[in-house]
């Protein structure tokens, strides 16, 4: 007989929305067990890019984007530790009259959403940032995006979790979900969780959270394939990224410059990404083409990671619409940890007071019906060439 907990919400899944969501919930007073297979931030959450960006979005995740980017400037006093965010802003670079045309019209569109971008001609780029090559033409600048640390941010707001009395528990796979009529139970190797709600935020493990509950949907994994350097001078002062997002970059300020290279492959035995050799080679050039500075900086690691992956790169966010009671989110397509600290508060929301100001329309699960179908184990991970970070 294995142990059993009775609490007002279960949440599958230990990344940064599912236990920022754990810490506003227990702001309202409802238990909360926090269920994770690994570790809490060792999904996509832990091992992103660190891109703390609303420039480039899709226009629809804007006002997500834009309600998050004030929580950043207070996590480390909410969490109690420096998750290293640092406003450095963040740059997208055109190399071609066609990207420079994009940009301008993004700009347009973003101002309309309330996202303030300053368009920078080749000579002001090139002045600010001499080290940039010469292929850039012009750029966007958003002054209040940043960077900072995923290694930390999900695992703190873990620790927060658990400090305000959330039952956080490691190493435990969920391994089955149902509806009972009154309530849900979930299953893991020696628990059974009895939960009156329950969140489906199991990155890319959440298409079989949500095939339990009769609604498929079609995530693939995409594994973006990431190197880092040894630390070198600080220079790169701007978070950077590319028309197409096949380059972004960033320097930490102990001197170590990340950077993006392709995707990585998925190592299906153990359940994890890896990163891709052939991948990396062409992510170092494409990444010296435009910080030609870094031709003879060691590359000390590479790694990958996996989330899920929606057809039209916007995430699901929002109630089930077969069950009371189930709230998703997921999907978030390779640009979910700058919005991390606001879905934790959305699906608190969806939970406690039943909507959201947010407007999660465009999120919803049932616009996948007809077309949708669980990925199949073997799914290849996809590149994330285009992805932007
Ligand atoms: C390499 C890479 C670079 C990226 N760069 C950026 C970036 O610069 N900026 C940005 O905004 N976004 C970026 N992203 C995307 C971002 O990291 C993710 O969108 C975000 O972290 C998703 O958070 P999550 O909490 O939904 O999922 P995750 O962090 O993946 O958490 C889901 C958790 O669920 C657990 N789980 C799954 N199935 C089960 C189960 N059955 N039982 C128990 N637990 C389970 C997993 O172990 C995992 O820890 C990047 C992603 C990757 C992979």
């Amino acid at each position: 007989m294995g142990e059993r907990l009775d609490v007002d919400v279960a949440i599958v899944g230990g990344g940064t929305a599912a236990c920022a969501a754990a810490v506003a919930l227990r702001r309202h007073g409802l238990t909360v067990a926090v269920l994770e297979k690994r570790r809490c931030g060792a999904g996509a959450s832990g091992v992103n890019f660190g891109g703390v960006r609303q420039q480039g979005r899709d226009l629809r995740e804007l006002p997500l984007s834009r309600r998050a980017r004030p929580l950043w400037d207070g996590l480390n006093a909410l969490l109690g530790e420096d998750v290293e965010f640092e406003a450095t802003g963040h740059i997208k670079l055109a190399r071609s009259e066609a990207d420079l045309e994009f940009l301008e019209r993004y700009r347009i569109d973003a101002a309309a959403c309330g996202l303030e971008l300053t368009m920078m001609g080749a000579d002001a780029v090139h002045a600010e940032l001499p080290w940039l090559g010469e292929k850039v033409l012009g750029a966007s600048l958003s002054p209040t995006d940043g960077q900072a640390n995923p290694r930390v941010v999900g695992p703190a707001f873990a620790r927060l979790a658990r400090r305000m009395g959330a039952e956080v528990r490691e190493h435990t796979p969920v391994e089955a979900v149902a509806h009972t009529g009154s309530g849900f139970v979930v299953t893991a190797p020696g628990l059974e969780v009895r939960a009156r709600r329950l969140v489906n935020a199991a990155g890319a493990g959440s298409g079989l959270v949500a095939a339990s509950f009769g609604e498929a949907v079609p995530l693939t994994p995409l594994s973006p394939n990431m190197l880092v350097t040894e630390p070198m001078p600080y220079f790169v002062s701007r978070s950077i990224g590319v028309c197409g997002g096949d380059v972004y970059v960033r320097q930490v300020r102990r001197g170590n410059v990340v950077f993006g290279g392709g995707g990585g492959w998925q190592d299906h035995e153990r359940g994890l990404a890896r990163p891709n050799d052939a991948e990396s080679l062409g992510g170092m050039k494409r990444t010296l083409q435009v910080v030609p500075g870094l031709a003879h900086a060691r590359v000390i690691r590479t790694w990958s990671g996996v989330d899920g992956q929606m057809p039209d790169a916007i995430p699901v966010i929002g109630p089930s619409r077969t069950t009371p009671d189930l709230v998703h989110a997921f999907g978030f397509s390779g640009h979910g940890f700058q919005l991390g600290p606001v879905i934790g508060e959305i699906i608190c929301e969806l939970l406690v007071d039943g909507a959201t100001p947010s407007p999660i329309e465009p999120f919803a699960i049932d616009r996948f019906d007809g077309l949708a179908s669980a990925a199949p184990a073997d799914a290849p991970v996809g590149g994330s060439t285009h992805t932007e970070h």
